[in-house]
């Protein structure tokens, strides 16, 4: 993967960014691509999302060391905005070149749930017939794993204006995840 070239985004990024964590993982977590933090070190979900969604798991009863984190899009794509490079969502193309590695992640670790955090995940695993607000929390079919939960990327609720939006979609964002966990050791037993 590191020597990859089959979307242009290898050009601009510092590093192709691979997943993380346990090899039998019962739930993996696919976000959508790497950010600038985790672009300059080289491992998914270091930054401010990835802080969000460690105290997520954490209220939601999941040890991180127990999950596998990836993301759908392994070069990090971004605009130069001054010294700033400003997030910008991969395209359908790159999104679909990736496609690959994301399935072989599966494919080994073959999880009872993968939640796909957000559109670009849901574009990438589950297809257009599914929809982050109308669907989130639900168990769906996937060929990748036993059950697939979607919800929101935790980066959506960096945006949020004020706290108590933030801590309204923080709870929902939460429930979602447990709602993952119960439905994984529903279908690992
Ligand atoms: S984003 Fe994915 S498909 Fe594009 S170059 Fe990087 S690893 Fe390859």
């Amino acid at each position: 993967m590191r020597q990859c070239q089959g979307c242009d985004l290898y050009k601009t990024a510092t590093q192709a960014v691979f997943g993380e964590g346990q090899r039998d993982a019962p739930l993996v977590l696919a976000g959508e691509q790497p950010g600038d933090a985790e672009d300059r070190q080289g491992r998914p979900f270091v930054g401010p999302a990835g802080h969000i969604l460690d105290r997520a798991l954490e209220d939601a009863g999941i040890d991180r060391k127990t999950v596998y984190v990836t993301n759908a899009v392994k070069h990090f794509k971004f605009e130069p905005r001054g010294k700033r490079r400003i997030h910008k969502k991969p395209s359908s193309v790159e999104i679909s070149a990736c496609r690959p590695w994301l399935e072989a992640e599966l494919a080994v670790i073959r999880p009872a749930i993968v939640v796909c955090l957000g559109a670009t995940a849901v574009q990438s695993l589950a297809g257009r017939g599914v929809r982050v607000l109308r669907d989130r929390g639900k168990l769906l079919e996937s060929p990748f794993a036993k059950g697939l939960v979607v919800t929101v990327h935790p980066s959506a609720l960096l945006r949020l204006p004020d706290h108590s939006q933030f801590e309204h979609e923080y709870s929902l964002f939460v429930r979602d995840l447990q709602a993952a966990r119960k439905y994984a050791a529903r279908l690992a037993a």
